[in-house]
């Protein structure tokens, strides 16, 4: 995958670490599903996905910044990605899957907590 290393790392340990005390039985990686899910709980139909903001172009976020020197190149690159991702979740959606996106710059903060309680509420409150 072509995610952003940092991902895999720090952020997505705070989720996993979330789902984990709330009893969320996940699975990582599934290459078997249309953009290989980071998480996959298969109980609850769920999918999650840990963005990367520069590399999937969050809108309006200052991480998602292009770089000033080859511009138009990264511009391509990332936008490549964004229709990657459209098609993924669009295959997931009528497959049954429920998709929940995490952007990067949300694990980064204090708030994170309520973060994840706030996306995860649907799938806690059919547990
Ligand atoms: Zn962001």
């Amino acid at each position: 995958m072509s995610k952003v290393k940092g991902v895999k790392t720090g952020p997505e340990i705070i989720v996993r670490k979330f789902l984990h005390a709330k009893g969320l039985r996940y699975r990582l990686y599934n290459k078997k599903l249309p953009g290989t899910p980071d998480l996959t709980l298969a109980k609850y139909n769920t999918v999650i996905f840990g963005n990367g903001c520069f590399w999937h172009g969050h809108k309006g976020c200052k991480k998602s910044n292009l770089p000033k020197t080859k511009t138009e190149w990264w511009k391509e690159k990332i936008e490549k990605t964004i229709e990657r991702d459209k098609i993924s979740k669009r295959t997931l959606k009528k497959l049954g899957w429920n998709i929940i996106g995490i952007w990067e710059c949300e694990l980064a903060t204090k708030k994170v907590k309520t973060t994840l309680d706030k996306l995860f509420a649907k799938v806690i409150k059919e547990t």
